[in-house]
């Protein structure tokens, strides 16, 4: 049984006041709701805010990225170790808005994978096609290659301790959500590869999530696919009410 899980990618939004409104007002609406994990992602320089005042509640903390390094001189960097001492339990890796502005590679994404794992975080490992490569029928190959490149080197018992997103680009932010049955055809298709890639019991473990203009309106059909089990929200995640009656749908 794979539990449902809501993470909330906050991206570049939310000052330590703002994050501190946005968390409290979501407090109470998500509280009651045992059956899903939930997860927010706010901007580093919120998540020692956010984190005090998640502590002991079902909402849990994450971060957007982070460096592969321990440590040294990486200027501008964050490691993992320093987002456990902030009490994250999940990093979010990959988002295409990294790959598309950032150079984010298969291969940084992989060494921050790995490096994630070793400080006991779960990465969130973002994944998905552009609309040309949709359009072209590349999107198998592209996830594929995206996927493959992320677990590389990773044995199952690592890969338990991740969660995939796939996130078509098209969907990101643009008010243009995949079909249900077009998330479905994807998530299937990835946790057949994962089953290829290490052994069906770990593929049938691996929550993926899906991310693309999920809202209150349209996740409860997204979420009963089989192989949706979960959400990751930007958008959305931004007001209180939207991203509760996402986790509540
Ligand atoms: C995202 O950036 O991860 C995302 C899914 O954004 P949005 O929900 O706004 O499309």
């Amino acid at each position: 049984m794979r539990t449902t899980f809501i993470a909330g990618n906050w991206k570049l939004n939310k000052t330590r006041p703002e994050a501190k409104a946005l968390v409290e007002a979501l407090k109470p609406l998500v509280a009651n709701n045992a059956k899903v994990e939930v997860a927010v992602c706010p901007p580093f320089t919120a998540l020692q805010t956010v984190g005090a005042l998640v502590k002991g509640t079902n909402i849990r903390l994450g971060a957007q990225n982070c460096y592969h390094e321990p440590s040294g001189a990486f200027t501008g960097e964050v490691s993992p170790a320093m987002l456990k001492d902030l009490g994250c339990d999940y990093c979010i890796v990959g988002h295409s808005e990294r790959r598309q502005y950032f150079g984010e590679t298969d291969e940084g994404v992989n060494k921050k994978a790995k490096a994630l794992l070793a400080a006991g975080i779960m990465p969130i490992i973002c994944v998905g096609e552009t609309l040309a490569q949709r359009e072209a029928n590349e999107t198998e190959k592209v996830v594929e290659k995206q996927v493959r490149g992320a677990y590389a080197g990773l044995t199952a018992a690592d890969a338990l301790k991740t969660v995939v997103a796939y996130e078509p680009v098209w969907a990101i932010g643009t008010g243009k959500t995949a079909t249900s049955q077009q998330a479905q055809d994807v998530h299937q298709f990835i946790r057949g590869l994962l089953a290829k890639l290490f052994d069906q019991t770990t593929a049938d473990a691996i929550r993926i999530q899906y991310g693309g203009s999920m809202k209150p309106s349209n996740a409860k059909e997204l979420l009963s696919q089989p192989d949706v089990d979960g959400g990751l929200i930007g958008g959305a995640a931004l007001k209180a009410e939207d991203f509760a009656g996402i986790v509540n749908c």
